[in-house]
């Protein structure tokens, strides 16, 4: 299965509200694959920078531990990059519910 294909069956098995409200919705998903080449990647980062729901894609990405492609803004080395931090805040957060 296609890597875009498999974002889009994510996306529509886990059709949240919050995913409906996305700037990527309806573009092409290759787009926000690396493999797509640095030119594409700048593109998905100029559309997620504009997107009122990066902070709940990102964890999503992050709870799911996507392997690929662009989420929230971030690509998947960014993402290896943030998962210490983004585990301490999800423990910070949870601790104070
Ligand atoms: S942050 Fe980017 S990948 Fe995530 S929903 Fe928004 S536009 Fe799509």
């Amino acid at each position: 299965m296609k890597k875009s294909a498999l974002k889009e069956l994510i996306f529509g098995i886990e059709s949240a509200s919050w995913m409906q409200k996305g700037k990527c919705r309806g573009l092409q998903t290759d787009i926000f694959y690396s493999e797509q080449g640095r030119r594409s990647i700048n593109t998905a980062k100029a559309i997620c920078s504009e997107c009122p729901i990066r902070q709940q894609c990102l964890d999503y990405a992050m709870r799911n531990q996507e392997l690929y492609g662009i989420w929230g803004g971030h690509t998947e080395i960014e993402r290896k990059k943030l998962r210490k931090e983004w585990e301490e805040k999800a423990l910070n957060d949870l601790s104070k519910t």
